[in-house]
């Protein structure tokens, strides 16, 4: 089930999508007509499933030829998937941040890290440790650098 907070901050409508993104999803209904500059919140999606992904990319693209702007942030790691296998799944937008998966080596908790697109470039996608918030140990970024930044490159 997912909810939308819309909010609008001058020219800009930032959304705020919370939930899974299923069957029951009707991003028109939720989301209805966006303005010229819309920022997608993506923080609080746990999981997108097939009909959910198709939904997505119908409303996005629809939107995108309606002329918006389209800007995704804060992206959890379920968002990151999709982006980076389905070329369209940001229907032109931008990707302003995502989240990164983490491991800790001393006590095995998983956590994320956020981090800017640009800065993940900077890098050149060799992601720093963080500290655990469990423990204080060193976590180390927990997957394939390749295929989690993929799209960062192409
Ligand atoms: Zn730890």
């Amino acid at each position: 089930m997912l909810n939308v907070i819309k909010e609008q901050k001058g020219n800009i409508l930032m959304v705020r999508l919370t939930g899974s993104i299923e069957e029951s999803v009707d991003f028109e209904q939720l989301l209805g007509t966006l303005p010229a500059e819309a920022q997608i919140n993506c923080k609080e999606v746990p999981r997108i499933n097939s009909v959910g992904v198709k939904a997505w990319i119908r409303f996005f693209q629809a939107t995108q030829a309606k002329g918006t702007k389209l800007k995704f942030v804060e992206c959890s790691t379920a968002i990151v998937q999709q982006i980076n296998l389905i070329s369209n799944f940001t229907a032109g937008g931008v990707v302003e941040s995502i989240f990164v998966p983490f491991s800790c080596l001393a006590c095995k908790s998983e956590l994320v890290g956020l981090f800017k697109s640009e800065d993940l470039k900077k890098l050149e996608l060799k992601v720093p440790d963080l500290k655990c918030t469990k423990c204080g140990g060193n976590a180390a970024f927990d997957d394939i650098p390749e295929e989690y930044f993929a799209f960062l490159v192409r």
